[in-house]
């Protein structure tokens, strides 16, 4: 691998915070866990715009949103996201930048994170009490969203058998949290996980 091209080390590229709109300005390295923290990305100009008036916003204060990210090397990443607050100087109205790229509306777990612990579980067998200690998060936290996230893909993904050319059946006994995953049909291409029953 000597003819490699490197790139310049970048933590925001390295924890895939690129595709979720956020870039990361610190980092708090401990231990037993990693606190990143960052801003979001400005994809829509709109953002800054009234949505109830159509005036431009003024920056009035920033919140932090806290979120759990998937863990590097077994470490916990957690993220603390600076979120900037407009302000309507007209109809007085305030709102948030969107941080929907990153996670959903009220969620604790990044987009990344909730793909992590859904794979970990079907994929690598962890339970629902290790997922959760590798994001660092309550147990009840970790399941609510691995079952919410099982429903969307598996379920709510009507278009999951597009492209599968070799599927393989895993049955298996499972833990009383995953009932959800009896048995599931895999696309042994993609590794992914396409029907359960
Ligand atoms: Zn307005």
């Amino acid at each position: 691998m000597l003819d490699a091209t490197f790139a310049c080390p970048d933590v925001t590229t390295f924890c895939r915070l690129d595709g979720l709109g956020l870039v990361v300005t610190g980092q708090r390295l401990e231990p037993d866990r990693a606190i990143l923290a960052c801003q979001v990305v400005d994809a829509d100009p709109g953002d800054r715009w009234c949505r109830r008036c159509g005036c431009e916003g003024v920056v009035r204060d920033s919140v932090v949103r806290r979120l759990a990210h998937e863990p590097f090397g077994w470490r916990p990443t957690t993220l603390m996201v600076t979120v900037r607050r407009y302000r309507c100087a007209t109809c007085r109205r305030v709102w948030r930048q969107d941080t929907s790229a990153a996670a959903e509306p009220k969620a604790k777990l990044t987009r990344a994170a909730v793909r992590w612990a859904l794979e970990a579980l079907v994929l690598q067998h962890l339970t629902i009490a290790r997922v959760a200690e590798g994001l660092a998060v309550a147990w009840d936290t970790a399941n609510d969203a691995v079952l919410a996230e099982g429903r969307r893909v598996l379920i709510g993904d009507l278009a999951r058998f597009d492209g599968v050319s070799t599927i393989g059946v895993d049955e298996h006994v499972v833990r009383h949290e995953a009932l959800l995953f009896r048995m599931e049909v895999r696309d042994l291409h993609r590794l992914v996980v396409v029907a359960t029953g």
